[in-house]
């Protein structure tokens, strides 16, 4: 066949990260079947549903098989009461935003990459180690992809220091994955001027934002100018345990490009995309209820939990970490300037714990060792035993 493909495909990177852990647990499980491996690892929310979400999808599944309340093909950009949901959730950081300035969608990660298409060839900021869907899907389109390093005296909070002012899309995560970092308000100002003073755009991913505690923003649009130069890509994935049910927003204000940037998304959208379904959208304005949020709060504080534990241990053993607190990742150094593979094959095989190697969310990442706060409290409490002893016993 003489078909001509797209061969930036070629240079990506082979997706070996969760499969080489996979395969790794398994052949240690299969050597040693009477040790208990708990998982430290886990990517994913863990606990169900709400009551107050599951009544909304069970209410609007079953009006689906009733003539009266079928529906059909739902609006490309959302219904406009899960538009009006979400734009209150934002009222309560000060951040207004007009209807139509929300698109809901299928995934924040669907977002991420179909932006790609509306953006030209800018170069690409994207800081080190990071969610690889910012590089992939920008790899994919065969762009010039700056990377900023994320370390230590950073704390794995790039600032464009020392960046030439040229058109940029820049890709900011906050709380961060895999590092767990938060940026300050005055971080994200600087973030804001420089993108306003290249005239660059700023893509951030709040997909955390449910897990901060602190005084930082939730939002992109709490700082000042950022209407301006950024859209938000957020999700119900993480807020409302979502990643099964799938339901995502991004928020394109009108004064980026006098109005065009949020016009050409919305072309991209109903040329693409179909919407999402009426029962989700409804266990979406239920989320979003304040029977919904006190339960996204609840489910939110169990993990935050299990994190502060994890955390604890770190500090009593001296180990460098970022995260937790405002975040599910605990971000860790690998003691003894460990490589991030010798890391979790020692973890692995002497306290039966399996966690994340850095390097595999980029090569800023090596040396570190990503945490989660995923798993259940019982499980979490007996790795933390586990991971006490096995970081004194280093020592
Ligand atoms: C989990 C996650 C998302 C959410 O993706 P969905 O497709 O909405 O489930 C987005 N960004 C980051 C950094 C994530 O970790």
């Amino acid at each position: 066949m003489n078909m001509k493909i797209n061969e930036n495909f070629l240079n990506l990177s082979e997706n070996f990260l969760f499969s080489l852990i996979a395969k790794k647990v398994k052949q240690y499980k299969e050597a040693n079947p009477t040790k208990e491996v708990i998982s430290l690892g886990i990517g994913d929310v863990s606990l169900p549903l709400s009551k107050v979400v599951v009544d909304a999808l069970v209410k609007a599944s079953l009006e689906m098989g009733v003539k009266e309340t079928f529906r059909g093909y739902p609006p490309e950009f959302g219904y406009n009461f899960v538009k009006d949901a979400i734009r209150k959730y934002y009222l309560k950081n000060s951040v207004d935003l007009s209807l139509d300035e929300i698109f809901v969608c299928d995934g924040a990660k669907s977002d991420l990459g179909n932006m790609v298409e509306i953006l030209g060839d800018n170069r690409i900021i994207i800081p080190d180690p990071v969610y690889p869907v910012y590089v992939d899907s920008n790899m994919m389109a065969g762009r010039n992809i700056l990377l900023l390093e994320g370390n230590k005296s950073n704390g794995f909070l790039p600032m464009p220091d020392g960046l030439t002012l040229e058109e940029s899309v820049i890709y900011l995560c906050s709380p961060n994955n895999p590092t767990g970092a938060v940026y300050s308000k005055e971080q994200l100002k600087v973030w804001v001027d420089f993108a306003i003073k290249s005239k660059s755009l700023i893509i951030f991913d709040s997909a955390y934002e449910a897990f901060i505690r602190g005084n930082y923003p939730h939002s992109i649009f709490e700082i000042e100018g950022a209407r301006k130069c950024a859209v938000e890509i957020s999700s119900f994935s993480k807020l409302a345990g979502f990643t099964g049910l799938r339901c995502s927003y991004s928020i394109v204000p009108k004064d980026i490009l006098d109005g065009v940037f949020n016009r050409i998304w919305g072309r991209r959208q109903a040329t693409k995309f179909n919407g999402v379904a009426w029962p989700v959208q409804k266990a979406a304005e239920a989320a979003l209820s304040s029977e919904g949020l006190k339960a996204c709060e609840n489910n939110i504080n169990y993990y935050l939990y299990n994190a502060l534990m994890i955390e604890e241990v770190l500090k009593k053993n001296d180990i460098y970490y970022t995260g937790g607190t405002n975040s599910p990742y605990i971000w860790m150094k690998c003691p003894n300037n460990m490589s991030s593979w010798d890391f979790f094959d020692k973890l692995l095989t002497e306290a039966n714990i399996v966690g994340t190697p850095g390097v595999g969310f980029g090569k800023s990442g090596d040396g570190y060792f990503r945490l989660t706060s995923f798993s259940t409290r019982e499980k979490t409490i007996e790795a933390c035993k586990r991971l006490d002893k096995f970081f004194k016993e280093m020592k």
